[in-house]
């Protein structure tokens, strides 16, 4: 029995997917595989996981896992102990209820909001992601990413601890879902047989289901479909009369302006103040952060999704939204005199995107202060991830920035494209929650018509070694018989099955027949002992590999650490955005000034500058924790104080998993950790070079210089294009004639990312 509040519980009712518990509960009784669609906000996450909390799902009657009493001291006889039984007790009579999410942000709101819902503790309705988690022994209802629940299958395959699993957003088809949508496929099966079913329900805002069940390879019977009538109010949808050519942002600013002029006014608040910082927000592309702002009444919101990176995946940890150089085209600024003259109400503007601080992310949630309009400048995650109450109005730029991959050499850039047709419509749906809406499109119907219908599986765009090496370690060899829902290109397999060879984590081919026959050799190489190794780390297998070969020299609290500010992206503060004021202009010189200073004492001296970016990341991160990494420090030194904590958290969890690896190495984070010696840094170079072995670059030399573009360029082995070393390097200025980089993003020209001096041969 589920003891909820009455707001609650009247909220619950008029949620359309309440009608449909009986109908839902039945399929998933009958059936080991359901799908449910219903339209974003219908409450498929919030409340399916109760439906099943309260038809038993999460009760006894399962597998009793029994464990000691930490009390009881350390009884290691087993038998012993089931003598005595009373020095057991049950660790979880509970089959849990698990559900995952491609978005770090829903996974630990959601939780937080059905434990609300269900007044229960956090120890009950928990989360877990990547970096945290609240999850206890008597945790019964778990939100997770789906990158956790991968990492939970390799250790045990039958997920023998859950009842249930929900793959909620698989819409989404993020990586990480895909393949545990082909995974759970036979795990299924196999409960099943084991006379322990399993249930799976896949949750899907849009459609496009028929990539499901109309893949026999997955799905031999085809699981039902349930489709949750939307409770939707019309959605007016304007188009564009023409298409801005790229300041999307400035029409952005415009169009919630004139929405915002057309309603009735009221008071006579901050209007100057308002405009100003709806300025800061359309010029600082990056994060808007937006405050204080015009109004209407309390019923009336409006979303403006725009942007954004797929942020907070944990596939992609490096992989985010804004590399310095991707600036975005901004506001010119000149018609916003008119504007401004008639916004008389204040309008109080929200940011929502997936870094932001969950406190800060939670206010959406809240009434704006009386007398004021609510206006949310969101990402992706209002897409579908989270529902905003009361949304009226939505203004789409129809953009999203992306990361892209070159499938063979993995080279990346980020670009601002437009959605698609699929997104463009789930985005005006949030107008028509709680009443007919309306839908700004700041694109033409033409344009519309262009856009392609869904966007591509993530599995199709990005390198694919560190999901095949999490698939070998589970013993699947011949990757290319796995029933992906969407397979990978076969290039990127085999680019990833190269790679994982070369670094040692695969067993190498015997090299004998024809190209065809090698490569689908190639293409089901087992997992070597050191790639068993490299999969328990939860970094890109690159990095794993470092960290594999760090036991020498008390070499791994360094290996540690320059691996996790590698994975976490953006250390740096930007000091060239945009700036508001003369003022801005000025902190934003004098924090370069004291950041270029920084930087070199974090670079260190002699023998050590030779490890180049990556000693000022471990010199950065060193001093920040020696100080106790406040926000004070990060501020004054031009750290990103997120991105800090990050790595302390991941740090801190590297150090675990090294540890149960290497199980006398008794390594603890040191926050007052020293530098390394001399020794050390030359291993921790040979260290670096076997991780990124084949990201090696040769300076072109003055007689080599034919033409004028390979000026100071350096030429890698993967591509044909000259690449460089970026301004921003501490290496900038030396050009070292051998450097390892950590990765090649193209903006205005190809940059290595975290490079680092080689000795010749
Ligand atoms: P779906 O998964 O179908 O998109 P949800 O279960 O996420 O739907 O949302 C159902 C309802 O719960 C929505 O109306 C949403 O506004 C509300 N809701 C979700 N999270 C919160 C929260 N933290 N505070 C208040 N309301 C919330
Ligand atoms: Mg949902």
């Amino acid at each position: 029995p589920v003891d909820r509040s009455p707001e609650i519980q009247e909220a619950r009712l008029k949620l359309p997917i309440l009608a449909e518990e009986q109908v839902i509960m039945e399929a998933i009784n009958e059936n080991p595989i359901v799908i449910i669609c219903g339209e974003t906000g219908s409450g498929k996450t919030t409340q399916v996981p109760q439906f099943l909390y309260e038809a038993g799902y999460a009760s006894g009657n399962g597998h009793v896992k029994w464990a000691f009493r930490q009390s009881e001291g350390n009884v290691t006889d087993l038998q012993k102990c089931l003598c005595t039984g009373n020095l057991l007790k049950p660790l979880s009579s509970n089959g849990t209820i698990g559900i995952t999410e491609p978005r770090r942000v829903a996974a630990v709101s959601m939780s937080q909001r059905v434990a609300k819902e269900m007044n229960l503790s956090h120890s009950v309705v928990s989360y877990q992601i990547r970096y945290e988690g609240n999850v206890t022994d008597e945790t019964q209802i778990k939100f997770m990413t789906d990158g956790v629940l991968l990492k939970e299958i390799q250790k045990d395959f039958l997920l023998s601890k859950y009842k249930v699993i929900i793959i909620d957003e698989a819409h989404e088809r993020s990586m990480y879902t895909d393949i545990l949508i082909g995974l759970l496929s036979r795990i299924v099966p196999l409960r099943q047989k084991k006379g322990l079913p399993l249930k799976l329900i896949i949750m899907s805002a849009t459609l496009r289901v028929e990539d499901f069940t109309d893949n026999n390879r997955l799905f031999s019977v085809k699981p039902p479909v349930i489709q949750v009538d939307s409770r939707q109010f019309p959605v007016t949808v304007h188009f564009n009369k023409k298409t801005p050519l790229d300041d999307y942002s400035g029409e952005c600013f415009r169009k919630v302006c004139k929405i915002h002029r057309m309603l009735p006014s009221g008071g006579e608040d901050d209007k100057e103040d308002s405009v100003e910082e709806m300025r800061k927000f359309t010029k600082s592309r990056k994060r808007r952060k937006v405050t204080a702002l015009p109004k209407i009444d309390l019923n009336n919101y409006s979303v403006v999704p725009v942007d954004e990176g797929d942020e907070d995946r944990d596939t992609d940890t490096d992989d985010d939204a804004a590399g310095s150089d991707i600036d975005l085209d901004l506001g010119d600024g000149d018609s916003e005199e008119d504007e401004k003259s008639d916004s008389s109400l204040p309008l109080y503007v929200l940011p929502l995107y997936s870094l932001l601080a969950p406190e800060k992310q939670a206010k959406v949630f809240r009434a704006p202060p009386p007398g004021t309009r609510l206006c949310v400048v969101a990402t992706n995650v209002a897409e579908t991830s989270l529902t905003i109450p009361g949304i009226k109005y939505v203004v789409d730029c129809g953009k999203v920035k992306k990361r892209f991959y070159d499938k063979i050499t993995g080279v990346s850039s980020f670009r601002v494209t437009w959605i698609s047709q699929a997104s463009a419509n789930q985005r005006a749906g949030r107008a028509g929650r709680t009443e007919p809406g309306h839908c700004y499109r700041l694109y033409s119907s033409a344009v519309f018509m262009d856009f392609e219908k869904f966007s591509a599986p993530e599995i199709t765009k990005r390198p694919v070694e560190d999901l095949i090496l999490q698939m070998k370690a589970l013993n699947i060899e011949k990757v290319i018989n796995f029933p992906f829902p969407t397979p990978p290109p076969t290039e990127a397999l085999a680019a990833a099955e190269e790679l994982l060879i070369a670094l040692g984590a695969l067993k190498e081919p015997p090299m004998t027949g024809r190209l065809k026959q090698q490569l689908a050799a190639k293409l089901s190489c087992p997992i070597s002992p050191l790639g068993r190794i490299m999969a328990t780390f939860p970094v890109a297998p690159r990095y794993a590999k470092m960290l594999a070969l760090s036991r020498q020299h008390d070499c791994l609290p360094y290996t540690i650490t320059i691996v996790s500010a590698m994975t976490v992206r953006e250390l740096f503060e930007e000091f060239d955005r945009p700036a508001v004021s003369e003022e801005e202009t000025a902190q934003l010189k004098r924090k370069r000034a004291r950041f270029l200073q920084m930087q070199k004492i974090w670079a260190g001296q002699g023998p050590m500058q030779k490890l180049g970016d990556l000693m000022v990341m471990l010199g950065a991160v060193g001093a920040c924790e020696y100080t106790g990494c406040t926000h004070k420090f990060c501020e004054e030194n031009g750290l990103r104080y997120k991105a800090m904590l990050e790595i302390r958290r991941l740090r801190g969890q590297l150090t675990t998993a090294v540890n149960s690896v290497c199980t006398d190495a008794g390594l603890y984070v040191d926050p007052k950790m020293k530098p390394p010696t001399e020794a050390q840094v030359t291993y921790l170079r040979q260290i670096v070079l076997a991780g990124l072995g084949d990201h090696v670059a040769r300076r072109i030399q003055a007689e080599e210089l034919l033409d004028d573009k390979w000026k100071n360029a350096y030429k890698t082995a993967l591509l044909e294009d000259p690449v460089f070393i970026h301004p921003s390097s501490v290496l900038f200025k030396e050009l070292p004639e051998f450097v390892v980089y950590q990765e090649i993003v193209e903006t205005t020209k190809l940059y290595m990312k975290g490079v680092s001096a080689v000795e010749p041969e």
